[in-house]
């Protein structure tokens, strides 16, 4: 009997693999940073062959320290990157480009112009998104453009497009599949998340042709057989979700209303509205989380770009820490008397603000600020940060609860000073799981679940375990004043838009 999964969690600078036993723990984990290529400015790439080598190797590296085989792997789970793009040839089998990256914004362009030709409206309508670089849509449509004779293959049919799952998923099954799952489709700017399917005015308007798009299927459900040759005998590949889409289902966010927030290098938070996809009128996506049985799940999305990030700015920046570890005390050491406010607009705003022009900024500097005042500001950005998010979902899903518990993972939640500070600052409880490796669980669960190694949705749920709850304990007046100063710091950092 295979009792166990394999999970594949190919991320931004590294891929991982882990194994998880049927009572949901970690058997062995390995991991595998890989090269990141900046051809020019604002313009980030992978090459899919690093994304494969390095995600083979994890996979046999774990299944060794695990001391398992494929036999006794029930399935494999893969979660990705999300909106990376890659297209390749049919036939060959090698890339026509390198992997154009989520970060990457050269086609800012395409996007200017769709918005200027009066496209947004609808596109935000079928997807859910808006129209920015960050999809993958306007990448292939710039990979068809600039490969010479690309556009024509890709009209004959002669090349396949992919985000990072689609990609593994044809490798590991050696050629013989082109799928994808509803998570990875709904951040292409080319899917409907309302049909569940490609949209064809979608794909005129982009100019992607029919032709190189993968099946869209379940995120849990029989997607092909990894070759014989790769781990020495076949292995199921059963679950595909997206990055942080996989983190909902990790974190066994099942329920509309449950919501989890993912803080490592930005912060990804996602809403579960269950079957309703709700449009928001502020600033927030609308996205699939999850596709089972036909049916999908849908939640609001935010995004902050600067989270953990800011902590590596104490660190390599200002050089205020060794490690990222010592924030949290170096800010318990703070004067608590000084307000002071750093915005992390470093690389202008994410959600709910979407202000790309404007950079960071402090608030109510003092001849007494020092390391520990700047700690403090710094982690406490985190927090505001994920206020603002949590209002703008409130706003747009009034069945929002006002002391909705957030439950967390990520590199940052390691640190308990951030993690009561986001409680006091959200006044609402903050839960820390055992398992904090939530985004590969997500993937492994949904392989498993379509394996019969771990139950349904519900019973899984049970097995979420707390390792902490953070409640609120700071006082009314104390969180409306500080909420107030941020408020105001946000005006302020806003305001200094030289374009706008
Ligand atoms: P990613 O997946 O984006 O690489 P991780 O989930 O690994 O991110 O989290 C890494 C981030 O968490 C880093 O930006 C780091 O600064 C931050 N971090 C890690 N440990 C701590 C800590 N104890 N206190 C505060 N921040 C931390």
């Amino acid at each position: 009997m295979a009792t166990h999964v394999l999970a594949i969690d190919q991320g931004t600078t590294s891929s991982r693999a882990i194994v998880f036993r049927d009572d949901i723990s970690i058997a062995a984990i390995a991991q595998q940073e890989f090269p990141q290529h900046f051809p020019a400015s604002g313009w980030v790439e992978h090459e899919p062959e690093d994304i494969w080598t390095s995600t083979v190797a994890t996979c046999r590296e774990a299944m060794t320290k695990a001391g398992v085989t494929p036999k006794d792997i029930a399935a494999i789970g893969i979660t990705n990157q999300r909106e990376t793009t890659v297209v390749w040839d049919r036939a060959t089998g090698k890339a026509v480009h390198r992997a154009i990256v989520w970060q990457d914004r050269r086609t800012a362009d395409i996007c200017a112009r769709l918005k200027a030709d009066g496209h947004e409206p609808t596109i935000a309508a079928k997807t859910g998104l808006i129209v920015d670089p960050y999809f993958s849509g306007t990448k292939v449509a710039w990979i068809l453009d600039h490969v010479p004779g690309a556009r024509a293959r890709a009209l004959r049919g002669e090349l396949m497009f992919g985000t990072v799952d689609c990609y593994l998923l044809w490798r590991l099954t050696g050629g013989k599949v082109h799928a994808t799952d509803a998570t990875n489709a709904s951040r292409t700017l080319l899917f409907n998340i309302h049909t569940g399917q490609w949209d064809n005015e979608l794909l005129d308007v982009l100019n992607v042709p029919r032709a190189m798009l993968p099946e869209v299927k379940d995120s849990s459900t029989h997607f092909g057989d990894s070759v014989a040759g790769l781990f020495g005998a076949p292995v199921a590949i059963r679950g595909i979700a997206g990055d942080q889409q996989a983190a909902v289902a990790g974190q066994a966010c099942f329920a509309p209303g449950m919501i989890k927030s993912t803080y490592g290098t930005g912060c990804f938070a996602l809403l579960n509205t269950g079957t309703t996809p709700v449009a928001s009128k502020n600033k927030l996506l609308t996205t699939i989380a999850c596709q089972l049985n036909g049916q999908r799940t849908y939640a609001l999305e935010g995004s902050i770009f600067v989270a953990g990030s800011a902590v590596q700015w104490l660190r390599d920046g200002l050089g205020l820490i060794k490690q990222a570890s010592e924030a949290g005390p170096l800010a318990d050491r703070s004067d608590v008397t000084q307000s002071v406010y750093l915005v992390p607009a470093f690389v202008g705003m994410g959600a709910p603000y979407w202000n790309p022009n404007v950079r960071g900024a402090l608030f109510g500097l003092t001849r007494n600020t020092g390391p520990a005042e700047l700690a403090h500001a710094a982690l406490e950005s985190v927090c505001y940060q994920t206020f603002d998010l949590l209002a703008a979902m409130r706003a747009d899903w009034p069945d929002t609860a006002a002391h909705t518990v957030l439950r967390v993972d990520g590199g940052m939640t390691a640190s308990d000073w951030t993690m009561q500070r986001l409680a006091d600052l959200l006044d609402a409880p903050v839960d820390r799981p055992v398992i904090q490796e939530t985004t590969a669980l997500g993937a492994a669960y949904l392989a498993g679940l379509s394996a019969g190694v771990f139950p349904e949705p519900s019973k899984f749920a049970d097995n979420w375990r707390l390792e902490r709850r953070f409640k609120p304990v700071m006082s009314a007046a104390t969180r409306t004043r500080k909420l107030k100063g941020w408020a105001a710091a946000v005006r302020g950092v806003l305001a200094s838009d030289e374009a706008g």
